[in-house]
């Protein structure tokens, strides 16, 4: 993939970049280096007030910023401005809160003196340079949830951005420079993805993140396996939004519709299978169906546009040929289906609801990156929770019911690394994020993600 930024609304190559050069790859794991031994030596006090004024930039350049997306990646841009708002206070949240998470555990009295220590303690340190890998699709919100804890835990980072957001990749670079943090502490690399091996072997680099699809996170994991170096994965989803009878039908009818195109439906967390009780199926499919066909898809630079276009020409052929091989299969169309009439450039796709979905369609096992949603009617509890973990994925989910037994059952059965109750996933800098079986492992926010890349080291006083 060529680095570029193209506008997906037009299909225009707006500008296009050299990829770096070994010389120039080797100089930045050069700095990055250097960059840890001091910055290692600094205070929480120090990281805070660097990170709190990178937030204050960030703040300043919303509209700038949010444009610069909406450009390269095609979300609306109200969108993008809150993406942007979202990262300066998770810098923020970091900047408060980062000491305390790390501060120095202490184990009881009568197990220190078991352990035959006078004294004993666990220390958080950092544990590097830590290469992060990101896409496209939260451009600033994916490196920032990254580099926020990272920072203020002493590590440096390195980010290879998605191709297609390079714009992106570099201010983000630039806003870190600006705000004050020593050269090297973190630095873009414009790199391909096949370049990505060679810097993860790199004895300087310590550890690796990687947010995008299971196919790019096998890659790094194996590569970083061989290495022995520890990784955080957030990989795809497939989100289970379950209603059952007790739920309040219109509001989850409202939410499932945000919830399934927030992003011109390109969000790991967006909620992709839509599992509903047959007593109040026909009503939440008809409402659900209402909404999602009332959508403005359009500019995204425009104020009034709900959905933009996909990302990528090939993120669109890839979401077409999952909906025609359903609808092949005997799915039957709600609404969309296809791409908008009258508009020839760029990669638009109409919201589109699926019903009558079966488990021999690829829909029903891979992820639709794009606003698709598919339907399931199902009879009771049993079945619901069968078919939400029917499936490779197990990131979030959004269960709508009022009925606290019902909750408890949810909590214990459904496979995912989150449980929302009447409400949509979102992601909140002092709550865990991150999923199980094929969407990954490990943690990012709260206390879990700043530990993620810290060497938790036993101190023992004998
Ligand atoms: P992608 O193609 O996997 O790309 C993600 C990043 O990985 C890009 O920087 C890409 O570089 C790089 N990459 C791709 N193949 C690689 C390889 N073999 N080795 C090393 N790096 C590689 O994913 P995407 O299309 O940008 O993003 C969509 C996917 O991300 C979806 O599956 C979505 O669910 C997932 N996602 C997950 C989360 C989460 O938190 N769990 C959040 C957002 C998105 P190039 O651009 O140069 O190819």
């Amino acid at each position: 993939m060529p680095i570029a930024t193209v506008n997906p609304a037009t299909g225009e190559t707006l500008q296009t970049f050299d990829a770096m050069t070994s010389a120039e790859i080797e100089q930045r794991l050069a700095a990055a280096e250097a960059a840890f031994r001091d910055y290692r030596e600094t205070g929480f006090a120090e990281r805070a007030r660097l990170l709190d004024r990178a937030a204050e930039l960030l703040d300043d350049d919303l509209d700038h910023i949010a444009r610069t997306v909406t450009t390269e990646m095609g979300k609306p841009l109200a969108a993008a401005r809150a993406e942007a708002a979202k990262c300066a206070k998770a810098m923020r949240w970091y900047a408060e809160n980062a000491e305390e998470l790390l501060a120095d555990e202490l184990p009881s009295e009568a197990d220190v003196k078991d352990s035959g220590a006078s004294a004993a303690r666990v220390v958080y340190r950092p544990l590097g340079v830590v290469l992060a890998v990101m896409p496209w699709n939260f451009p600033l919100w994916q490196v920032v949830r990254f580099a926020a804890p990272a920072l203020m835990a002493g590590n440096v980072g390195l980010l290879k951005h998605a191709s297609n957001v390079p714009r992106t990749a570099l201010y983000l670079e630039e806003l870190f420079d600006r705000a004050g943090f020593p050269h090297g502490c973190f630095q873009t690399l414009l790199i391909g993805s096949s370049e990505v091996e060679a810097v993860l072997r790199d004895p300087r680099v310590a550890a690796a993140t990687l947010t995008g699809s299971e196919p790019a996170g096998r890659a790094v994991a194996r590569t970083a396996g061989d290495e022995v170096k520890k990784t955080v994965l957030e990989l795809g989803g497939s989100d289970p939004f379950l209603v059952m009878p007790s739920a309040d039908l219109p509001r989850a009818a409202a939410v499932a519709v945000t919830a399934r195109t927030q992003n011109n439906g390109q969000s790991c967390i967006a909620a992709k299978r839509f599992i509903v009780h047959g007593d109040v199926y026909d009503e939440f499919a008809a409402r659900f169906t209402e909404g999602m066909a009332a959508l403005t898809v359009g500019d995204p630079m425009a104020e009034s546009t709900d959905v933009g276009p996909l990302s990528t020409e090939r993120g669109r052929a890839d979401l077409e040929e999952l909906v025609d091989d359903a609808v092949r299969a005997g799915a039957r169309t709600l609404c969309g289906g296809r791409r908008p009439q009258g508009r020839s450039a760029g990669w638009f796709y109409e919201p589109t609801v699926l019903a009558e979905v079966t488990e021999d369609m690829r829909i029903h096992r891979e992820e639709a990156f794009g606003p698709v949603a598919t339907l399931y009617r199902v009879a009771g509890l049993d079945e619901a929770i069968a078919i939400a973990n029917d499936s490779p994925f197990g990131l979030s989910s959004n269960v709508w019911t009022r009925d606290q037994a019902e909750q408890r059952r949810f909590l214990k059965d459904l496979q995912a690394g989150g449980v929302y109750f009447n409400g949509m996933t979102a992601s909140h800098p002092a709550l865990p994020f991150g999923g199980v079986k094929r969407s990954g492992y490990g943690r990012e926010l709260s206390g879990h993600g700043i530990r993620e890349f810290c060497n938790a080291t036993t101190a023992w006083y004998g």
